[in-house]
């Protein structure tokens, strides 16, 4: 664990847990609130509808679940959170009267993680809320390992082959242009050779975190591809705007201003990229995408690097 150690302190600093509490009843609120508000960030909703949208805007790390409720009852709001990729993950405890096993045995199977017995007693409440928040703290740690790159903190390779493939499907059928960039940093086996192995991955980071800082849209990505190559995702965008794109990101590792004094190219770290587009259609692939990418590269480090070809 020890170089993913890494990827861990670059999660964001922790700050209180945060619970939406879901109750018709005012005054069970009320109480949940009492119960919970010196550890967590507690929020709450009064109905179904209102609990939906309100993890769909920035989902919680739990939700605590009243069963019986007018409108849209626990059961289906839970179901239709398990549904939603972008509230699929938060846990779901239902605090209920009903304690049949009819009833926990949909509860489950709807996709809860536990009960809690009403009326509420409130160190069981604590426990069960701590347990089930030191569950989701560790599985989003696994998460954040699985997809992120441990060197460089963007994502790797293996979360971009995922997106690639939702965001082809997305934008085939929205009828709309996707493009890709790679990047590939010049000469950099010299800067290895010269400035030694620690440096070479400082500047990895710092280029990774500069180009980063360049994507402005919620679905753009750049992720790792491997070694020193960068891959970036750009959804919904044409032809013309991933050039530009492409050129802003190398102007931001150029501004970097590294030294690298073994490159025949420039007195300073530099990159070079590959831009290819396509209307996602069923005769093309993301496969196919890529290699024109590639080919683009090809053709940037063929003709003196530190420049776009498309
Ligand atoms: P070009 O401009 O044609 O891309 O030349 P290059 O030297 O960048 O390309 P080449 O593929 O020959 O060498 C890539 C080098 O990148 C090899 C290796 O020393 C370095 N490299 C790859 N991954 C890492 C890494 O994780 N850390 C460090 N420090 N260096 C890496
Ligand atoms: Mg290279
Ligand atoms: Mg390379």
């Amino acid at each position: 664990m020890t170089t993913q150690g890494k990827a861990v302190s670059e999660l964001p600093p922790a700050e209180h847990p945060r619970i939406l509490v879901v109750d018709d009843q005012p005054t069970n609120i009320q109480t949940l609130y009492q119960i919970l508000k010196g550890d967590y960030d507690v929020s709450m909703a009064t109905d179904g509808s209102q609990a939906i949208s309100l993890c769909q805007r920035r989902p919680p790390d739990l939700v605590l679940l009243d069963v019986v409720m007018p409108g849209i009852d626990g059961f289906e709001v839970c179901r239709r959170l398990k549904a939603d990729p972008a509230t699929r993950d938060v846990p779901v405890i239902f605090v209920t009267a009903r304690d049949s096993t009819e009833d926990e045995t949909l509860g489950l199977e709807v996709g809860a993680v536990d009960f809690i017995g009403k009326p509420v007693n409130p160190p069981v409440v604590r426990a069960r809320v701590r347990t089930q928040i030191e569950l989701k703290r560790q599985t989003d740690i696994l998460r954040s390992l699985a997809f992120n790159d441990g060197l460089t903190g963007v994502a790797n390779r293996r979360w971009f082959d995922e997106r690639l493939q939702v965001e082809w499907l997305r934008c085939r059928r929205n009828k709309l242009p996707l493009s890709l960039i790679l990047l590939d940093l010049d000469h950099f086996k010299a800067y290895n050779d010269h400035y030694g192995h620690q440096a070479g991955d400082d500047c990895l980071r710092a280029a990774a975190a500069a180009m980063k800082s360049r994507l402005g849209r919620p679905a753009d990505l750049l992720a790792r591809y491997g070694g020193e190559e960068f891959v970036c995702l750009l959804p919904e965008t044409p032809p013309d705007g991933a050039r530009a794109k492409a050129d802003d990101l190398g102007r931001a590792v150029f501004e970097l201003g590294l030294p690298h004094v073994d490159s025949p190219t420039a007195s300073v770290v530099s990159i070079s990229r590959g831009v290819a587009s396509a209307m996602p259609a069923v005769e093309s692939s993301p496969a196919e995408l890529l290699q024109r990418a590639d080919e683009k590269l090809y053709v940037a480090k063929r003709s003196g690097r530190n420049r776009t070809e498309s």
